[in-house]
């Protein structure tokens, strides 16, 4: 098995070292895939970005198979030229591609604060924020994997903050079907699998991957902390085999199948 969505203290919300990574990965038996943060002109000046040479000089040393060196990129349109320079200036394993912020009439909004929400009710935020991920979807093409899906669901203010398939069917279609034409997989991110309900839920975008024609997942926890890392993967696995889909993981830009050993 493996985590492919990690941080450590090179992401600016993340204190966990390497060492603590390598710890645990080795007691739950996985590989692990490093994803820092990079969200190029994140509006706070200094957030969420980190110097990647420096990264890749700290732990080429501890590069090997079972841990891998990847990104995870804010997908936005005002920086598709430059992080593409990043992407094939460095040699990454895997790229995750992320919506940490949206785009409305020219300003940028963090999904994580408040002003996002403001004046808007539940379907308007929901449909901006799809609409959003299948523009960054169709001009990000060199990423390996969409991340979190339901990223809005952990801070949205509402009581039910699920996105419902049945809901938004055409939007998550059309952003779906971008990343079968393109070969993207998606990533089941296991943040929210403390919650049994949350999972069924996500469960029908998942299946429609599938019905449609999408074939592969990468698993990330998207740990922070030591005791996060490889959280309910197993749980990701079968989740992925009810979907029909297979289980990668990224080792030089290239999906490598897990068996079902692994
Ligand atoms: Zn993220
Ligand atoms: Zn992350």
């Amino acid at each position: 098995m493996f985590d492919c969505h990690i941080h450590t203290d090179f992401s600016t919300d993340c204190s966990m070292n390497i060492e603590e990574v390598i710890k645990a990965a080795k007691d739950n038996n996985i590989g692990t895939i490093i994803t820092e943060h990079l969200d190029l002109n994140f509006m706070q000046p200094g957030e969420f970005i980190f110097n990647i040479d420096e990264y890749f000089n700290k732990y080429i040393n501890y590069r090997n198979h079972k841990l891998l060196l990847g990104v995870e990129m804010g997908m936005r349109p005002d920086c598709i030229e430059e992080n593409r320079e990043i992407s094939e200036k460095y040699n990454f394993d895997f790229i995750l591609g992320s919506v940490h912020v949206v785009e409305n009439n020219g300003l940028y909004y963090d999904i994580y604060g408040d002003d996002f929400y403001n004046g808007k009710n539940k379907k308007e935020v929901y449909k901006d924020y799809l609409k959003y991920m299948l523009q960054c979807v169709k001009e990000h093409d060199y990423i390996d994997s969409l991340s979190h899906i339901d990223y809005i669901c952990r801070y949205a203010p509402y009581n039910d903050s699920n996105i419902y398939y049945e809901e938004y069917n055409e939007l998550i279609d059309e952003i779906l079907k971008e990343l079968i034409y393109r070969e993207k997989a998606i990533e089941i991110n296991t943040r929210r699998f403390d919650n049994k309900e949350a999972i069924d839920i996500l469960k029908k975008i998942y299946k429609r991957f599938n019905e449609l024609g999408g074939k592969i997942v990468t698993l990330g926890s998207d740990s922070h902390r030591p005791e996060n890392v490889g959280k309910h993967i197993c749980l990701a696995k079968e989740f992925a085999k009810e979907c029909g889909l297979k289980v990668v993981y990224f080792k030089e830009r290239k999906p490598i199948v897990l068996d079902n050993k692994e």
